[in-house]
């Protein structure tokens, strides 16, 4: 455990999958977190699960892709809890697999909006608050295929792309500046994300092979509390010399 008693984060898309693993992690190890999405009913699910393991959160309804909405949440976090030492910037959509030229504008629109301004919009809104403490870390979600090409996600892929790029690029405008930012490329993992692909049933029993993304070493989906262990250690002092770098946390895809 990384002791981050008395620390504040906030993790969006925190209603569901990884982004209410990460928070409730973040809980567990003693942080107050802002608990951020555009779903309600699920975000407040997520505090009262905080809550009733015995950790500290607070529900904001955000929607990433509105500078002003994401203005709002870090305001929140600080006026609750006095600071902003940690932030998951991890809310993000997938508008199913169509090649590059079935993708509609209102799509492509829709979804570079959420994945991409929307990390944007997180960053800009938290790094000044970052910098006057003069400390914080950050870790953005995105995705394997962040790293490398999957046919029938142009959107998304260059999405997590450019969140990848985000990361590198603002990891070193703040990089004396007490800040350190960081991503997880996460592989397939058991969440709403990819049950909608398999077409809709429960996240936990998925099976294997109903993923776009099956061709993983250690031929498994990952958890999302595996997700949330490695937003954990990125945001814990044993990561003090790590920016930049996106992390990821595939199963060993990524090295095939
Ligand atoms: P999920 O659908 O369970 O969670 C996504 C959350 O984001 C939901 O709670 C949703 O309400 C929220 N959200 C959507 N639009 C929003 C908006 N405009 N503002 C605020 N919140 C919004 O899926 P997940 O798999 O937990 O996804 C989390 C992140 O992980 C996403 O960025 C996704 O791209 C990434 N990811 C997931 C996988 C996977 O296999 N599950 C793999 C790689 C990357």
């Amino acid at each position: 455990m990384n002791g981050f008693d008395g620390k504040t984060a906030v993790v969006t898309g925190a209603a569901s999958g990884i982004g209410r693993a990460s928070a409730q992690r973040l809980a567990a190890e003693g942080a107050n977190v802002v608990v951020a999405d555009v779903d309600a009913d699920g975000g407040e699910e997520t505090v009262d699960l905080i809550a009733d393991a015995g950790g500290d959160a607070t529900f904001v309804e955000v929607d990433v892709s509105n500078l002003e909405s994401v203005e709002r949440m870090v305001d929140v976090a600080v006026d609750t809890y006095g600071s902003l030492d940690f932030a998951h910037n991890n809310a993000g959509i997938l508008t199913g697999f169509d090649e590059v030229t079935d993708i509609e504008e209102d799509q492509w629109d829709r979804l570079l909006d959420i994945n991409l301004k929307g990390v944007w919009a997180c960053l800009k809104a938290e790094l000044p608050v970052m910098e006057e403490q003069g400390s914080g870390a950050i870790v953005n979600t995105a995705s394997e295929a962040g790293l490398v090409g999957m046919g029938g996600l142009a959107n998304y892929s260059a999405s997590k792309h450019g969140v990848v790029g985000l990361t590198k690029t603002v990891a070193l405008e703040y990089a004396t500046r007490g800040v350190r930012v960081n991503a997880i490329a996460p592989g397939p993992t058991k969440t709403n994300i990819q049950s909608g692909m398999a077409g809709g049933s429960d996240p936990s029993t998925l099976p294997f092979d109903t993923s776009a993304m099956a061709d993983v070493p250690m031929d498994r989906h990952a958890d999302p509390e595996e997700m949330a262990g490695a937003v954990a250690f990125l945001c814990s002092e044993a990561a003090s010399y790590i920016t930049g770098h996106t992390l990821p946390v595939d199963g060993g895809q990524a090295a095939d």
